[in-house]
Protein backbone atom coordinates (compact mmCIF):
# COMPACT_ATOMS: atom_id res chain seq x y z
CA UNK A 1 0.00 0.00 0.00
CA UNK A 2 1.69 3.32 -0.94
CA UNK A 3 2.65 6.00 1.84
CA UNK A 4 0.89 9.31 2.37
CA UNK A 5 3.86 10.83 0.31
CA UNK A 6 3.60 8.40 -2.27
CA UNK A 7 0.23 9.07 -2.87
CA UNK A 8 0.60 12.88 -3.13
CA UNK A 9 3.70 12.68 -5.21
CA UNK A 10 1.84 9.90 -7.46
CA UNK A 11 -1.42 11.12 -7.79
CA UNK A 12 -1.59 15.48 -6.75
CA UNK A 13 1.68 16.56 -7.58
CA UNK A 14 1.38 18.03 -10.50
CA UNK A 15 3.24 21.57 -11.25
CA UNK A 16 0.84 24.98 -10.61
CA UNK A 17 0.99 27.51 -13.05
CA UNK A 18 0.00 30.67 -11.10
CA UNK A 19 1.70 29.72 -7.45
CA UNK A 20 5.03 31.12 -6.46
CA UNK A 21 5.24 27.88 -4.42
CA UNK A 22 2.23 24.75 -5.26
CA UNK A 23 2.97 21.34 -3.50
CA UNK A 24 5.30 20.20 -1.39
CA UNK A 25 6.51 22.77 1.07
CA UNK A 26 4.85 24.22 4.45
CA UNK A 27 2.68 26.36 2.61
CA UNK A 28 1.95 27.55 -0.98
CA UNK A 29 2.92 30.82 -1.73
CA UNK A 30 0.29 33.02 -3.77
CA UNK A 31 0.50 36.05 -5.32
CA UNK A 32 -3.26 37.47 -6.38
CA UNK A 33 -2.88 39.90 -9.20
CA UNK A 34 -2.64 44.09 -8.14
CA UNK A 35 -6.31 45.25 -7.82
CA UNK A 36 -8.19 41.85 -7.19
CA UNK A 37 -9.79 40.86 -4.10
CA UNK A 38 -9.08 37.06 -3.28
CA UNK A 39 -12.55 35.32 -2.54
CA UNK A 40 -12.44 32.03 -0.13
CA UNK A 41 -14.48 29.27 0.27
CA UNK A 42 -14.16 25.33 1.95
CA UNK A 43 -16.35 22.72 1.73
CA UNK A 44 -16.69 19.25 2.78
CA UNK A 45 -18.25 16.27 1.31
CA UNK A 46 -18.55 12.89 3.99
CA UNK A 47 -19.07 9.36 2.83
CA UNK A 48 -22.76 8.86 3.77
CA UNK A 49 -23.91 12.39 4.31
CA UNK A 50 -22.90 13.78 1.03
CA UNK A 51 -22.62 10.58 -1.24
CA UNK A 52 -23.01 7.16 -0.69
CA UNK A 53 -20.18 4.62 0.08
CA UNK A 54 -19.23 3.25 -3.02
CA UNK A 55 -19.85 6.64 -5.23
CA UNK A 56 -18.21 6.56 -8.66
CA UNK A 57 -14.62 8.00 -7.74
CA UNK A 58 -14.58 9.91 -11.21
CA UNK A 59 -17.37 11.63 -10.30
CA UNK A 60 -16.62 12.23 -6.80
CA UNK A 61 -13.02 13.98 -7.93
CA UNK A 62 -15.40 16.63 -10.10
CA UNK A 63 -18.22 17.19 -7.28
CA UNK A 64 -16.10 17.85 -4.77
CA UNK A 65 -13.99 20.51 -7.13
CA UNK A 66 -17.34 21.71 -8.38
CA UNK A 67 -19.09 22.77 -5.46
CA UNK A 68 -16.27 24.65 -4.48
CA UNK A 69 -15.99 26.62 -7.70
CA UNK A 70 -19.89 26.94 -7.79
CA UNK A 71 -19.55 29.06 -4.33
CA UNK A 72 -16.81 31.05 -6.36
CA UNK A 73 -19.22 31.52 -9.19
CA UNK A 74 -22.05 32.81 -6.47
CA UNK A 75 -19.60 36.05 -6.12
CA UNK A 76 -18.71 36.45 -9.14
CA UNK A 77 -14.60 35.02 -8.53
CA UNK A 78 -12.59 33.69 -11.43
CA UNK A 79 -11.45 30.46 -9.92
CA UNK A 80 -7.23 30.02 -9.37
CA UNK A 81 -6.22 27.59 -6.66
CA UNK A 82 -7.38 24.88 -4.15
CA UNK A 83 -6.25 22.70 -1.62
CA UNK A 84 -7.52 18.79 -1.20
CA UNK A 85 -7.65 17.44 2.03
CA UNK A 86 -8.56 13.83 1.99
CA UNK A 87 -9.16 11.29 4.49
CA UNK A 88 -9.26 7.99 3.54
CA UNK A 89 -10.23 4.30 4.74
CA UNK A 90 -7.46 2.93 2.47
CA UNK A 91 -5.05 4.08 -0.67
CA UNK A 92 -7.05 1.91 -2.77
CA UNK A 93 -4.86 2.98 -6.17
CA UNK A 94 -7.83 2.73 -8.46
CA UNK A 95 -9.43 4.75 -6.51
CA UNK A 96 -6.95 7.47 -6.09
CA UNK A 97 -6.58 7.25 -9.95
CA UNK A 98 -9.92 7.82 -10.93
CA UNK A 99 -10.55 10.82 -8.15
CA UNK A 100 -8.18 12.46 -9.60
CA UNK A 101 -8.41 12.19 -13.18
CA UNK A 102 -12.23 13.50 -12.32
CA UNK A 103 -10.82 16.58 -10.37
CA UNK A 104 -8.05 17.73 -12.59
CA UNK A 105 -10.18 17.43 -15.43
CA UNK A 106 -12.36 19.92 -13.80
CA UNK A 107 -9.27 21.84 -13.10
CA UNK A 108 -8.25 22.13 -16.42
CA UNK A 109 -11.05 23.15 -17.73
CA UNK A 110 -11.53 26.00 -15.61
CA UNK A 111 -7.37 26.49 -14.89
CA UNK A 112 -7.09 26.27 -11.30
CA UNK A 113 -4.39 24.90 -9.84
CA UNK A 114 -3.88 22.23 -6.93
CA UNK A 115 -1.24 24.18 -4.40
CA UNK A 116 -1.49 22.01 -1.35
CA UNK A 117 -3.67 20.10 0.99
CA UNK A 118 -3.27 16.88 2.95
CA UNK A 119 -3.44 13.14 3.45
CA UNK A 120 -4.50 11.42 6.10
CA UNK A 121 -6.20 7.49 6.76
CA UNK A 122 -9.73 7.47 8.45
CA UNK A 123 -12.97 5.22 9.02
CA UNK A 124 -14.64 7.55 6.97
CA UNK A 125 -13.85 8.58 3.27
CA UNK A 126 -13.75 12.76 3.85
CA UNK A 127 -13.08 15.23 0.88
CA UNK A 128 -12.27 18.57 2.02
CA UNK A 129 -11.54 21.59 -0.50
CA UNK A 130 -10.87 25.24 0.19
CA UNK A 131 -10.88 27.13 -2.83
CA UNK A 132 -9.35 30.60 -3.94
CA UNK A 133 -10.51 32.59 -6.75
CA UNK A 134 -10.11 36.73 -7.51
CA UNK A 135 -12.74 39.27 -8.42
CA UNK A 136 -11.91 43.20 -8.87
CA UNK A 137 -12.65 45.40 -6.19
CA UNK A 138 -15.97 46.53 -5.40
CA UNK A 139 -17.85 44.32 -7.92
CA UNK A 140 -18.38 41.02 -6.24
CA UNK A 141 -22.01 39.60 -5.60
CA UNK A 142 -23.45 39.48 -2.25
CA UNK A 143 -26.18 37.86 -0.66
CA UNK A 144 -27.10 40.97 0.58
CA UNK A 145 -27.25 43.07 -2.76
CA UNK A 146 -31.11 42.47 -3.35
CA UNK A 147 -33.71 45.51 -3.50
CA UNK A 148 -37.12 46.10 -3.63
CA UNK A 149 -37.99 46.19 -7.67
CA UNK A 150 -34.95 43.75 -8.53
CA UNK A 151 -35.97 40.83 -10.79
CA UNK A 152 -35.17 37.42 -9.81
CA UNK A 153 -32.93 35.25 -12.50
CA UNK A 154 -31.98 31.94 -12.49
CA UNK A 155 -29.50 29.64 -14.82
CA UNK A 156 -30.53 26.35 -16.20
CA UNK A 157 -33.12 23.99 -15.02
CA UNK A 158 -34.45 23.20 -11.12
CA UNK A 159 -34.71 20.12 -9.42
CA UNK A 160 -33.33 17.72 -11.97
CA UNK A 161 -30.38 16.07 -9.12
CA UNK A 162 -33.17 15.84 -6.62
CA UNK A 163 -35.41 13.73 -8.75
CA UNK A 164 -31.91 11.65 -9.95
CA UNK A 165 -31.43 11.42 -6.07
CA UNK A 166 -35.06 10.32 -5.51
CA UNK A 167 -35.50 8.15 -8.46
CA UNK A 168 -32.25 6.83 -9.34
CA UNK A 169 -34.27 3.19 -10.77
CA UNK A 170 -36.75 5.25 -12.55
CA UNK A 171 -34.54 8.10 -14.18
CA UNK A 172 -32.11 5.49 -15.63
CA UNK A 173 -33.46 6.90 -19.12
CA UNK A 174 -32.73 10.02 -18.86
CA UNK A 175 -29.26 10.22 -18.45
CA UNK A 176 -28.83 14.01 -18.04
CA UNK A 177 -30.48 13.71 -14.72
CA UNK A 178 -27.77 12.02 -13.05
CA UNK A 179 -25.49 13.59 -14.71
CA UNK A 180 -26.21 17.10 -12.69
CA UNK A 181 -26.54 15.19 -9.51
CA UNK A 182 -23.10 13.57 -9.93
CA UNK A 183 -21.05 15.81 -12.35
CA UNK A 184 -22.43 19.41 -11.94
CA UNK A 185 -20.89 21.88 -14.17
CA UNK A 186 -20.30 24.92 -12.37
CA UNK A 187 -21.31 28.13 -13.52
CA UNK A 188 -18.05 29.36 -13.23
CA UNK A 189 -18.30 31.57 -16.71
CA UNK A 190 -21.78 33.00 -15.90
CA UNK A 191 -20.88 33.79 -12.21
CA UNK A 192 -17.69 36.27 -13.84
CA UNK A 193 -19.83 38.02 -16.36
CA UNK A 194 -23.11 38.65 -14.03
CA UNK A 195 -20.14 40.99 -12.30
CA UNK A 196 -21.52 44.55 -12.06
CA UNK A 197 -25.35 43.34 -13.57
CA UNK A 198 -26.67 41.10 -10.46
CA UNK A 199 -27.02 42.92 -7.45
CA UNK A 200 -27.22 40.01 -5.38
CA UNK A 201 -26.50 35.90 -6.19
CA UNK A 202 -25.94 32.20 -4.36
CA UNK A 203 -26.16 29.14 -6.02
CA UNK A 204 -28.69 26.34 -5.72
CA UNK A 205 -26.82 24.08 -3.71
CA UNK A 206 -29.72 23.34 -0.67
CA UNK A 207 -32.63 23.69 -2.71
CA UNK A 208 -34.33 27.34 -4.52
CA UNK A 209 -36.32 27.88 -1.22
CA UNK A 210 -33.47 27.60 1.17
CA UNK A 211 -31.12 29.23 -0.74
CA UNK A 212 -33.42 32.31 -2.15
CA UNK A 213 -34.08 32.66 1.71
CA UNK A 214 -30.83 33.03 2.23
CA UNK A 215 -30.63 36.30 -0.02
CA UNK A 216 -34.01 37.37 1.36
CA UNK A 217 -32.40 37.41 4.91
CA UNK A 218 -29.19 38.97 4.05
CA UNK A 219 -30.95 41.68 2.31
CA UNK A 220 -33.73 42.18 4.41
CA UNK A 221 -36.61 42.30 1.90
CA UNK A 222 -39.37 39.67 0.64
CA UNK A 223 -40.22 38.01 -2.74
CA UNK A 224 -42.51 36.76 -4.91
CA UNK A 225 -41.97 33.70 -7.78
CA UNK A 226 -43.96 32.64 -10.29
CA UNK A 227 -43.51 28.44 -9.81
CA UNK A 228 -44.75 27.87 -13.64
CA UNK A 229 -41.78 30.52 -14.78
CA UNK A 230 -39.09 28.12 -13.01
CA UNK A 231 -37.47 26.35 -15.82
CA UNK A 232 -37.50 22.12 -15.17
CA UNK A 233 -36.36 19.49 -17.38
CA UNK A 234 -38.77 17.77 -19.61
CA UNK A 235 -38.54 14.22 -17.75
CA UNK A 236 -40.94 15.83 -14.81
CA UNK A 237 -43.90 15.29 -17.40
CA UNK A 238 -42.92 11.46 -16.03
CA UNK A 239 -42.77 12.41 -12.10
CA UNK A 240 -45.67 14.93 -11.60
CA UNK A 241 -46.09 13.87 -7.87
CA UNK A 242 -42.08 14.80 -7.68
CA UNK A 243 -41.84 17.98 -9.17
CA UNK A 244 -43.05 20.38 -6.99
CA UNK A 245 -40.83 19.47 -4.21
CA UNK A 246 -38.11 18.48 -6.03
CA UNK A 247 -38.08 22.12 -8.22
CA UNK A 248 -38.45 24.25 -4.92
CA UNK A 249 -36.43 22.05 -2.28
CA UNK A 250 -34.32 20.15 -3.89
CA UNK A 251 -30.38 20.44 -3.84
CA UNK A 252 -27.74 19.42 -5.95
CA UNK A 253 -28.49 21.65 -8.86
CA UNK A 254 -25.47 24.32 -8.61
CA UNK A 255 -27.18 26.95 -10.51
CA UNK A 256 -27.12 30.60 -10.06
CA UNK A 257 -29.97 32.56 -8.46
CA UNK A 258 -29.19 36.55 -8.89
CA UNK A 259 -31.08 39.77 -8.77
CA UNK A 260 -30.92 42.66 -11.47
CA UNK A 261 -32.46 45.48 -11.11
CA UNK A 262 -35.44 45.69 -14.22
CA UNK A 263 -33.34 48.35 -16.41
CA UNK A 264 -30.60 45.58 -16.95
CA UNK A 265 -33.07 42.73 -18.72
CA UNK A 266 -31.69 43.30 -21.66
CA UNK A 267 -27.93 42.79 -21.29
CA UNK A 268 -28.60 39.65 -18.85
CA UNK A 269 -31.09 38.23 -22.39
CA UNK A 270 -27.75 38.96 -24.41
CA UNK A 271 -25.28 37.45 -22.15
CA UNK A 272 -27.80 34.59 -22.06
CA UNK A 273 -27.65 34.18 -25.90
CA UNK A 274 -23.96 34.97 -25.77
CA UNK A 275 -23.27 32.06 -23.43
CA UNK A 276 -26.03 29.65 -24.73
CA UNK A 277 -26.84 29.19 -20.62
CA UNK A 278 -30.38 30.12 -19.95
CA UNK A 279 -31.24 32.31 -18.02
CA UNK A 280 -35.18 33.22 -17.05
CA UNK A 281 -37.03 35.69 -15.13
CA UNK A 282 -38.88 33.85 -12.16
CA UNK A 283 -40.30 36.91 -10.13
CA UNK A 284 -39.68 39.52 -7.91
CA UNK A 285 -37.74 41.17 -5.09
CA UNK A 286 -40.38 43.18 -2.57
CA UNK A 287 -39.75 45.05 0.32
CA UNK A 288 -41.10 43.67 3.55
CA UNK A 289 -40.22 40.08 5.71
CA UNK A 290 -37.96 38.03 4.33
CA UNK A 291 -40.54 35.76 3.25
CA UNK A 292 -40.80 33.83 -0.26
CA UNK A 293 -43.63 33.29 -1.77
CA UNK A 294 -44.15 31.11 -4.50
CA UNK A 295 -47.32 31.51 -6.78
CA UNK A 296 -49.11 28.51 -8.65
CA UNK A 297 -50.82 30.05 -12.72
CA UNK A 298 -54.41 30.64 -10.29
CA UNK A 299 -52.33 33.05 -8.14
CA UNK A 300 -52.10 30.89 -5.02
CA UNK A 301 -49.70 30.06 -2.84
CA UNK A 302 -47.68 26.95 -2.76
CA UNK A 303 -46.34 25.57 0.75
CA UNK A 304 -42.83 24.61 0.15
CA UNK A 305 -39.97 23.11 2.94
CA UNK A 306 -36.58 25.51 3.32
CA UNK A 307 -33.30 24.39 3.12
CA UNK A 308 -31.51 21.29 4.13
CA UNK A 309 -29.60 21.08 7.27
CA UNK A 310 -26.36 18.96 7.25
CA UNK A 311 -25.89 19.17 10.59
CA UNK A 312 -29.32 17.31 11.28
CA UNK A 313 -28.90 14.18 12.88
CA UNK A 314 -28.95 11.25 11.09
P1 LIG B 1 2.85 19.29 6.49
O1 LIG B 1 3.44 18.20 7.31
O2 LIG B 1 3.66 20.55 6.42
O3 LIG B 1 1.39 19.55 6.78
P2 LIG B 1 2.32 17.36 4.54
O4 LIG B 1 3.38 16.34 4.78
O5 LIG B 1 0.98 17.13 5.11
O6 LIG B 1 2.89 18.76 4.97
O7 LIG B 1 2.16 17.56 2.96
C1 LIG B 1 3.30 17.66 2.13
C2 LIG B 1 2.96 18.54 0.94
O8 LIG B 1 1.96 17.88 0.14
C3 LIG B 1 2.37 19.89 1.33
O9 LIG B 1 2.79 20.83 0.37
C4 LIG B 1 0.88 19.66 1.22
O10 LIG B 1 0.20 20.87 0.94
C5 LIG B 1 0.81 18.68 0.06
N1 LIG B 1 -0.34 17.76 0.09
C6 LIG B 1 -0.63 16.85 1.05
N2 LIG B 1 -1.74 16.14 0.74
C7 LIG B 1 -2.18 16.63 -0.45
C8 LIG B 1 -3.29 16.35 -1.30
N3 LIG B 1 -4.21 15.41 -1.00
N4 LIG B 1 -3.43 17.08 -2.42
C9 LIG B 1 -2.54 18.05 -2.73
N5 LIG B 1 -1.48 18.35 -1.99
C10 LIG B 1 -1.28 17.67 -0.85
MG1 LIG C 1 -0.14 17.99 6.60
Amino acid sequence: MPSEFEIIKRFFDRPAKRALVGIGDDCALLRPDAGLELAVTTDTLVEGRHFLAGADAEALGHKSLAVNLSDLAAMGAAPRWVTLALALPAADERWLAAFARGFFALAERHDVDLVGGDTTRSPLLTINITALGEVPSGVAMYRAGARPGDDIWVSGELGGAALALAQPDRTRGFPALADRLHRPEPRVELGERLRGLARAAIDVSDGLAGDLGHILERSQVGAVVEYARIPKPAAFEQFRELERDCVLSGGDDYELVFTAAQPQRAEIEALSRELKTPLTRIGAIQSGAPKLVVLDPAGKPIAHRGGYDHFAAP
